[in-house]
């Protein structure tokens, strides 16, 4: 069933916001000092979730520290000591970034074909999420293969520091674009060096040294320019500069000296996964340190399983994977998202606890977001009380873009219209998504699935649901940032219709006492706009207002009229206003429905303003 937020009801004593550091063979007193919760209230957690403890001294498992911080209400962040481990050298992890349209994806499939495994597998490869390109020298490079910035933010807000170094592709014949300067931006926020593939280079019109320029007019500390920013340049149709630009990537690396513990237990990110119908939910991961080993019980963000299978990229079979190498697993019981962090726990027992525990700490800060959101824009939002609601089920191709799609749709939220994730998932439209859709009157979105069959199409059709398919994150935007605003309702709001001034002023006397008192009439032009009777004007002296009330009478002529147009004399009555004066201003008032907008600005962030 469509999930229903609950009526606001303002959360408990908990610290939503605080995040606390955890580590394996903390004690109690130290989790205490932590999350600022008292010995006796954590010893209380620690007996409902069965663990013994017979002192505050005593050291406890980093499993059971997270459970117990996550009773109490605080995020953690595990600490992965390497602390008297060997650490050995690793590849370097690499995401490519760029303007739309600059070769992002040309460049990786560029590289993904100069890789010795896809060689050897007859340069078939599957999509993982991620490929390792290994070099005859025996060095290797791993790429994630989601190019774009939903994802890689997406990833950075999770928590995994997953990229090591930064592609940026800039196609040599159009420079520097708002998404070269957002991909700079999201380098520099998450401190991760750049290294600059001008692309395109075999176009009459590149022009490299043009953007070099350019970029170093951003701020970029190019190499050419006696910076430490490397810059190649590479044309990924013509594969021409790949061999350096891979070279440069590893220089950078060596220059980082990124290394890796490779013994003992695993610590991994996911940076993709999908449902296979066969398989089930299926996670690329990145190993961070240690070697993650089939068999193993695992968690995974709120998931849980038993690897029951790790395969390479070029879907081999594998006993286990080290640092900086992309697998996908298989044997997980739900589907992770990206960016959620791997561990491997001791037992069945553990894992089901601790994702058990990460489940409910996820839904109770879901809960909370929800009502905050709704109390935020409820205050914000007084006089134009009116406020509609959109549900929206989003289905993409693979968890990260269902994270970065749903991320973007959220920002669409406003005052008028509360954007309301109903329901996410992987794969294509299905009949189940139409029947959820007509119960909760949503509208579908799809992103970069294939086209839903056409019994899909007609059902939603029939139960007028809105199907919005796009491949271009953008075009989504602009699309569902149009529905927000023709959905809204708009707050009301005066303008003036029409504007004249007084030129002569005229009383009707010794009318009869059933007529009622004398009446003064206003003789205007009309200088701007219109003037409709039955509407509410306004008497503005030196641009005071002095009378403000409905028009009761409005004559051309002798003639009652409806309406009169600029330019045109008349004469005019307000209800109870006698004091008019020659050189008065009378503004005639009307009341109209100002919709939000839908404003997307250069570098392709988009809003709605209300
Ligand atoms: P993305 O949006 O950044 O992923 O860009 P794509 O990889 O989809 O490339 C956009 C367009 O540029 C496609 O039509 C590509 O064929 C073309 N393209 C990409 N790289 C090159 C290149 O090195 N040379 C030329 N001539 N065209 C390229």
């Amino acid at each position: 069933a469509p999930y229903v937020p609950p009526k606001q009801k303002q959360v408990g004593k908990s610290y939503p916001d605080k995040t606390i550091e955890i580590f394996e063979g903390m004690t109690i007193r130290e989790l205490a000092k932590r999350t600022g919760a008292t010995i006796v209230s954590l010893q209380e957690i620690l007996m409902n979730v069965g663990e013994k403890i017979d002192s505050e001294f005593d050291p406890i498992s980093v499993d059971i520290a997270e459970l117990v911080a996550m009773e109490v209400g605080v995020n953690v962040r595990r600490l992965h000591s390497d602390e008297g481990a060997t650490l050995q050298p690793r590849s370097p992890v690499v995401t490519v970034m760029g303007h739309v349209d600059h070769g992002k994806t040309s460049l990786l499939d560029a590289l993904r074909e100069t890789s010795v495994a896809a060689k050897e597998a007859g340069g078939i490869t599957q999509h993982l999420g991620a490929f390792v390109v290994s070099m005859p020298s025996g060095a290797s490079i791993t790429f994630l293969d989601t190019p774009g910035h939903a994802a890689f933010s997406a990833m950075r807000a999770r928590g995994a520091a997953v990229t090591d170094i930064v592609v940026l592709v800039v196609a040599a014949d159009d420079g520097v674009m708002p998404q070269t300067l957002e991909a700079m931006r999201h380098a520099k926020a998450a401190n991760v060096p750049v290294v600059v593939a001008i692309n395109k280079c075999d176009k009459p019109a590149a022009d490299p040294e043009r953007v070099k320029i350019q970029l170093g007019s951003e701020g970029l500390h190019l190499e050419d320019l006696g910076g430490d920013v490397q810059v190649v340049e590479v044309s990924a149709i013509t594969k021409s500069g790949l061999d350096r630009l891979e070279e440069a990537l590893l220089l950078q690396a060596e220059m980082m000296d990124l290394k890796a513990r490779i013994d003992g237990p695993a610590q991994a990110y996911v940076v993709e996964a999908r449902l296979d119908r066969g398989r089930g939910p299926l996670a690329t991961a990145i190993i961070k340190s240690g070697t993650l080993i089939c068999g193993q019980h695992i968690v995974v963000g709120g998931e849980w399983g038993r690897i029951r299978a790790i395969r390479d990229m070029v879907g081999k079979l594998t006993e286990s994977a080290k640092p900086a190498m992309p697998v996908e697993i298989e044997g997980l019981r739900g589907l992770p998202m990206a960016g959620d962090d791997i561990v491997v726990v001791d037992s069945e027992e553990r894992a089901r606890m601790l994702s058990n525990g990460r489940k409910k700490k996820l839904e109770k800060d879901r809960l909370r977001k929800v009502s905050e959101e709704r109390i935020e824009t409820q205050d914000t939002s007084e006089e134009a009380s009116e406020r509609v609601e959109l549900p929206i089920i989003v289905k993409a191709d693979v968890q990260g873009t269902v994270q970065a799609v749903t991320d973007a749709l959220r920002s669409l939220n406003s005052p008028q219209v509360f954007v309301n994730i109903v329901h996410v998932g992987v794969g294509p439209i299905s009949h189940s998504d139409i029947d959820l859709a007509q119960a909760c009157d949503a509208c579908i979105v799809g992103f970069n699935i294939r086209s839903p069959s056409s019994s899909i199409t007609l059902a939603a059709n029939q139960a007028n649901i809105k199907l919005c398919l796009h491949r271009i994150i953008y075009h989504l935007l602009e699309e569902m940032g149009n529905l927000i605003v023709d959905r809204a309702p708009g707050t009301s709001e005066t303008q003036v219709a029409g504007e004249a001034e007084v030129l002569g002023i005229f009383e009707l006397k010794g009318r009869s006492k059933s007529k009622g008192p004398d009446v003064k009439i206003a003789g205007c032009r009309v200088l701007d706009g219109r003037f409709t009777k039955s509407s509410t004007v306004r008497l503005l002296r030196s641009g005071e207002i002095m009378f403000e009330g409905s028009c009761v009478s409005l004559k051309r002529e002798k003639q009652d009229v409806e309406a009169v147009g600029k330019g045109n004399d008349c004469g005019l009555v307000i209800q109870d206003c006698d004091d008019y004066r020659i050189g008065d201003v009378i503004q005639c008032l009307e009341q109209v429905k100002r919709k939000p907008k839908f404003i997307s600005s250069e570098s392709g962030a988009v809003r709605i303003e209300c």
